[in-house]
């Protein structure tokens, strides 16, 4: 029997675990908490799928759309195949328990999205993501009595195991035990999320720091399009973080302002036409930012009873964090880190560039090219599961184990050198550090000048942490994961630094225009200890 080891268990890695459970394999799911503290369950808005040709919609539709929205530089293969399977996924998803919001005709309702050209985002009020994300748990839990699935918890991924280019499972840190230990698997398949946290206050979870994608790179692992970060134009300041006010507002209708002169101003209609307020995420955020003035979202006119029947979460957001009844009064937003189009690069298949280790979700490169369409990245997340565990089932070649037990030692031996029992330096300043640092030279508007600074300043941060000693007692997993976070960092502001031209997220007020030249991948390796950047022109992961 395959044995398939799943880092991560948002949805991504939940769907893959049943997809693998489902065709026979043993899965082992590690996280370091429970399914229901993923950043998946923040997911408001929806998923999309084409569920009927009536209205005017079509796969194909679904595709170009998904295609332009990402700038040309997603492969055509992957997203026609991620585009072909929603329908199949919304239904599978409905019929484990996901509950679709449905409409006057008991039909899954859809509402509009961004870079839409038809209403095809299906939700769930507005907590889709814990829908699914219930769904998918009381299914995994099925496979766990069946003896398929077993789940791990307050565990940590430490590094992969590889050799000659092959994967054969993973290195731990166990917090319970305060340990490191392997886990021995066919096939390593990760599934960590975004990295939120590299950015401090953002709309996701700090749980996302993209640790794994930094330490992975560091042990030969291609990463991809890195520069590409999307800000969510539409998010409300409280103490903790910025608060999603999801698309789903201004998919039902809500309108962007800003007050001039006593008067509103509705700037993106007056810029794109009736639906300015939908134009995607980049579009907007930039324009936003351009008027330098403080932007309101208006859905008032929508009456308090349409609010809370179709977007009651945001309601209750907006006056639990902020004190703000949104049927009543404007929202004061603006735009923030939301999303991670880059991330580890992977074929057709989800396979990296390192035999039998897999990357789904929202750590994974593959769908949204420059820039994603809202919607799409749930979509992607559960696809790539199956995707996965398709490719692995279907894999004839030998598994063979390798004994890593060295390793195990020399990385322990390391580990104990890092830790003082009573070091009085504060590990989490360094990320507040690089979060200022990323903000400010890594924003919605880049340029050469700023991405070097941020460049320096980074290599800074990363020159000091392999002298600094760590208090286990306090935080164990920051202690270790610091270099990977702040190398990840510096695989960000490498890649936005070397395209030179301005497409989707990425906009260079240097290079503002989109270049021909440029449409395709970035790639970025680790080799003899430099980053090497190239442009993948020849679709070398597109197979
Ligand atoms: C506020 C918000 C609203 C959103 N709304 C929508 C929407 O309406 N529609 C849509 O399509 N998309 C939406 N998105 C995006 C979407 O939610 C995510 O892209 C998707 O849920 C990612 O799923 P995932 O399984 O890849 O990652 P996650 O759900 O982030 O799960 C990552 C898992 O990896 C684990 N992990 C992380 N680091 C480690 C480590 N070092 N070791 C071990 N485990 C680790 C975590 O604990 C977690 O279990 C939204 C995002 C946010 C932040």
């Amino acid at each position: 029997m395959k044995k398939v080891c799943i880092v991560g268990s948002g949805i991504a890695g939940l769907s893959c675990a049943i997809e693998c459970a489902e065709r026979g394999m043993e899965v082992i799911l590690v996280s370091p908490f429970p399914s229901e503290r993923a950043q998946s369950v923040l997911a408001a808005g929806g998923i999309n799928a084409v569920l009927s040709s009536e209205g005017g919609d079509s796969i194909e539709s679904h595709i170009e759309d998904t295609l332009k929205g990402g700038c040309y530089i997603a492969g055509k293969e992957s997203v026609k195949g991620l585009c072909e399977d929603a329908p199949e996924i919304i239904k599978k998803l409905e019929k484990l328990g996901t509950v679709f919001s449905t409409g006057e005709n008991g039909k899954i309702a859809q509402r509009a999205f961004g870079g839409q050209s038809y209403n095809r985002t299906c939700y769930c009020g507005s907590a889709t993501g814990k829908q699914i994300v219930t769904a998918l748990v009381m299914e995994c839990r099925r496979y766990e009595g069946l003896g398929l699935i077993q789940r791990r918890l307050w565990t940590d991924f430490y590094k992969a195991l590889i050799k000659d280019e092959k994967c054969y499972g993973a290195v731990f840190f166990n917090e319970a035990r305060m340990d490191l230990e392997i886990i021995y698997a066919d096939y390593l398949v990760m599934a960590t999320g975004g990295q939120n946290a590299l950015f401090g206050k953002t709309t996701g979870s700090t749980l996302c720091d993209g640790y794994a994608q930094g330490r992975l790179f560091l042990q030969g692992v291609e990463l991809k399009n890195a520069e590409f970060i999307q800000y969510h134009p539409t998010t409300l300041e409280t103490q903790q973080k910025m608060l999603l006010v999801s698309e789903a507002v201004r998919g039902e209708g809500g309108r962007l302002y800003y007050v001039e002169d006593g008067k509103r101003v509705y700037f993106m209609e007056d810029l794109y036409g009736k639906k300015g307020n939908l134009m995607p995420r980049d579009i907007v955020s930039r324009t936003m930012e351009r008027t330098g003035k403080e932007i309101y979202l208006d859905i008032t006119f929508l009456g308090k009873k349409e609010i809370l029947k179709r977007i009651p979460e945001v309601y209750d957001l907006c006056l639990k964090y902020r004190g703000i009844d949104i049927s009543r009064e404007s929202i004061p937003v603006s735009p923030s880190v939301h999303f991670f189009m880059g991330g580890i690069a992977v074929r057709n298949n989800h396979e990296t560039n390192i035999k039998n280790l897999y990357a789904i979700g929202e750590c994974a490169s593959i769908y949204h090219g420059a820039n994603r369409l809202g919607g799409n990245s749930l979509l992607a997340a559960v696809h790539g599961g199956r995707v996965a565990a398709d490719s692995i089932s279907e894999d004839k070649s030998e598994t063979d184990v390798k004994n890593f037990e060295k390793d195990l030692e020399e990385e322990r031996r390391k580990l104990s050198t890092r830790w003082a029992s009573e070091s009085e330096f504060p590990v989490v300043y360094l990320e507040d550090l690089v979060a200022e640092t990323l903000k400010e030279d890594l924003g919605i508007v880049r340029d050469e000048e700023r991405l070097l600074n941020g460049l320096k300043d980074v290599d800074y941060y990363l020159s000091v942490v392999e002298k600094l000693k760590y208090d286990k007692s306090e935080m164990p997993y920051l202690g270790f994961s610091v270099t990977g976070i702040l190398t990840l960092a510096k695989v960000a502001l490498t890649c936005a630094l070397f395209r030179k031209e301005s497409r989707g997220a990425h906009y260079r007020s240097d290079y503002p225009e989109t270049k021909e030249e440029w449409q395709a991948a970035t790639i970025i390796s680790y080799d003899d200890g430099k980053f090497n950047v190239r442009l993948d022109s020849e679709n070398v992961y597109e197979s």
